[in-house]
């Protein structure tokens, strides 16, 4: 069973190291394991006692659970990247059959695709003509094109039928994580539905400690754990992965313009037996519950495991009841529960790319002013991705900056 590599003691404080980094979640991680295939030493230093930070995997009862629903997207940078350094995730798609919730009460379809999204009793004839117009257009619209526009004013432009309206925001809420359309980039929005509806996702067999166990076994990869890193290291190079904005801020002292925060509650249960259905999409409220017990490595035999998740706006107080009722109205009984594992207030994006900020260029490079041989990783930094995608990208930028360093380093000195 993966534990995700607790910190490892291999490295000590005062052990030479051409990189240091600081944070041992996907981004740092990521970070040193690039910095170490080029034939240089990382040492990853983590405040918490495992690695992984949102990427571990937590075990309960024999349920495996990640910190929240989480989907590696096929056709994203993060996939890329961990295939450029060897690592190959393994994982299955998920099933599309399910259904949209509107009001509590379940619309049977399988929101798969064009095709099956279109056979939606939650659509009139007229509403799916012109959903069946806009699918057929999403996969050809450049992305760049809409990095200005809220995601309500680029689905206010897409059409005027408020029941097409509420499907393309579902499809977006799910695939960003984001409950923010009057301030997300439509960019960010089209990038993820045209991925989503593209290669697709896999869940990972195992959990995401997958990702964080094979990243931190890179060889050249050293890890000290158990301390916070308060203040910047007297080191040449010097990559800063400690998750948000204001984690990076506290110790480069430089603040940032940024979009907000956007968090989750989740409710992850264990069960006896499969669902009835594998994911059921709220159209209102803005939940959503998918099937996380099918990799391999994640459930007793025979057993099965779900996830709900709300998307949670500044105005919002989580609630676990509201996240029990989803479940119960999507056909959980009671007694299939096992056992179940409940996240109060998750941070999904730490910074969202904002239409104001001019969308995914508007984040912050992973240059610090004034602190050369300094980088930031993390999903607010970078022209690249979103989510997971935003941190490898930013991970691979931070290595790439960090290795120029070095190699000008005698010459600068
Ligand atoms: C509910 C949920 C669902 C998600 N679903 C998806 C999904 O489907 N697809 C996807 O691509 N992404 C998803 N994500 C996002 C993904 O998990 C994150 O983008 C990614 O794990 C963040 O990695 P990170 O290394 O940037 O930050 P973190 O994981 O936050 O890691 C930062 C690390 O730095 C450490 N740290 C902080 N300060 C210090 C310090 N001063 N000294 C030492 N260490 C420090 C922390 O302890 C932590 O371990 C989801 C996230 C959540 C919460």
């Amino acid at each position: 069973m993966n534990e995700n590599l607790d910190a490892s003691p291999d490295a000590s404080h005062d052990a030479p190291s051409d990189v240091h980094v600081i944070g041992g979640g996907l981004g740092g991680l990521a970070a040193a394991a690039l910095v170490a295939r080029a034939g240089r030493t990382a040492t990853v230093y983590e405040r918490r006692g495992r690695l992984g930070g949102r990427a571990t995997t937590d075990w309960k009862d024999g349920f495996g659970f990640n910190q929240g629903p989480h989907a590696l997207y096929l056709g994203g940078e993060a996939n890329r990247i961990l295939q450029s350094i060897g690592i190959r995730p393994s994982g299955r798609s998920p099933s599309t059959k399910g259904a949209f919730m509107v009001n509590g009460n379940v619309a049977g379809l399988a929101p798969g695709g064009p095709t099956s999204l279109l056979r939606s009793p939650l659509l009139g004839w007229k509403d799916k003509l012109e959903l069946g117009r806009i699918m057929a257009r999403l996969g050809r619209l450049e992305t760049a094109r809409l990095a200005s526009l809220t995601v309500n004013e680029w689905v206010d432009d897409l059409t005027r039928r408020p029941r097409v309206r509420d499907v393309l925001h579902t499809l977006i809420r799910l695939t960003t994580y984001t409950n923010a359309p009057d301030e997300l980039s439509a960019e960010v929005a089209l990038m993820q539905v045209q991925m989503g509806l593209g290669k697709g996702v896999i869940y990972l067999d195992g959990g995401w400690a997958q990702l964080v166990d094979a990243l931190a076994a890179t060889p050249g990869v050293r890890r000290v754990h158990g301390d916070p890193v308060t203040e910047l290291p007297d080191a040449p190079t010097v990559i800063i992965a400690t998750g948000g904005p204001q984690a990076a801020e506290a110790l480069t002292g430089v603040s940032v313009e940024v979009g907000p925060i956007a968090e989750v509650s989740v409710l992850d249960v264990g069960l006896e037996r499969p669902p009835q259905r594998n994911l059921v999409l709220g159209v209102d409220p803005p939940m959503y519950l998918s099937n996380h017990g099918f990799p391999d490595g994640m459930v007793p035999d025979g057993a099965s495991s779900v996830s709900v998740s709300e998307y949670l706006t500044t105005e919002m107080t989580p609630s676990r009841d509201r996240l029990q009722a989803f479940l119960s109205h999507a056909g959980i009984a009671p007694d299939a529960i096992v056992t179940e594992r409940y996240l109060h207030r998750m941070t999904a994006v730490t910074a969202i790319p904002v239409a104001a900020l001019g969308g995914l260029s508007g984040r912050p490079t992973g240059a610090v002013p004034g602190h050369p041989g300094v980088h930031l990783v993390g999903d607010w930094v970078g022209p690249r991705g979103h989510l997971a995608d935003a941190v490898l990208a930013s991970a691979e930028d931070a290595a790439a900056a960090a290795l120029r360093h070095l190699d000008r380093l005698p010459a600068i000195r």
